[in-house]
């Protein structure tokens, strides 16, 4: 069988298992992923042999002429999915600066990413286009707990020497402050947008995310410390909404 038929093969199971999966039994379902398990592990095992292949013209050529040793038989890690996918640069939005994207035909085509843990930080990770995203669930404070409130600015001193003791009530970042176990905080106000220039009052408030402004907000803000902000309460949401649809799931199960 050619690769290309293993691949209809596949797509069709795909769609198969997406429109029905509602009227299928789990020995159904099961039967569809162990087929798919079938195909990656043939692939895989011509994979295999043309790797020997290379190997053994590697040590030949090295063996009787000195070329490069620059070949790498193995893609980069986000290739794997998207050798045989056009990519595209494409504009969010009118002047932004582009933004690399596989271009599909639908949704059920898009790749799955999943979520990292990351032991040695205590924090969730992705990394989306090249970006690394890193936090965790934060607590949403009022104004009226500002007193009390900690973990919500990132502390700037270079080598802090109260942040394990917790007597710095800012954010210490694990990856810059070995051992911390901080999670960051964010003010309610946070979520909300404004279109005015960053001024006293509203520093905590969102100021990045409108399409008809974001490009001249970029241009005039120049605050890292709202863009960090920003970061976290991205990954923040993103764990919000996958709790939101694991529990949406639960009950749909009946847990
Ligand atoms: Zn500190």
């Amino acid at each position: 069988m050619s690769l290309n038929e293993y691949l209809q093969l596949a797509d069709a199971i795909h769609k198969n298992v997406i429109n029905n999966v509602a009227f299928m039994s789990a020995g159904q379902i099961e039967s569809q992923m162990i087929e798919l398990e079938k195909y990656i592990r043939k692939i895989q095992s011509v994979s295999l042999r043309i790797l020997h292949i290379y190997q053994s013209c590697k040590r030949a050529t090295l063996t009787y002429k000195n070329i490069s040793d620059n070949y790498d038989p193995y893609p980069d890690n986000d290739e794997w999915t998207q050798t045989y996918k056009e990519r595209q640069i494409i504009r969010p939005i009118k002047d932004a600066p582009q933004i690399n994207a596989n271009i599909l035909e639908s949704p059920e085509d898009v790749p799955n990413m999943t979520i990292s843990w990351i032991r040695s930080l205590n924090q969730f990770a992705f990394r989306l286009n090249g970006v690394l995203f890193r936090g965790n669930i934060g607590e949403i404070l009022h104004k009226h707990d500002m007193k009390s409130a900690a973990r919500i600015y990132t502390c700037k001193k270079p080598q802090c020497k109260n942040y394990l003791n917790g007597r710095c009530k800012k954010y210490h970042d694990p990856l810059l402050y070995s051992g911390s176990t901080d999670i960051r905080n964010f003010i309610n106000s946070s979520w909300i947008y404004t279109r005015d220039p960053p001024k006293k009052g509203n520093l905590m408030m969102r100021h990045f995310g409108d399409r008809n402004d974001l490009m001249h907000k970029i241009r005039i803000i120049n605050n890292p410390s709202m863009v960090n902000m920003f970061m976290g309460q991205v990954i923040h949401d993103i764990l919000v909404a996958l709790v939101l649809d694991a529990t949406k799931k639960e009950s749909e199960r009946g847990d």
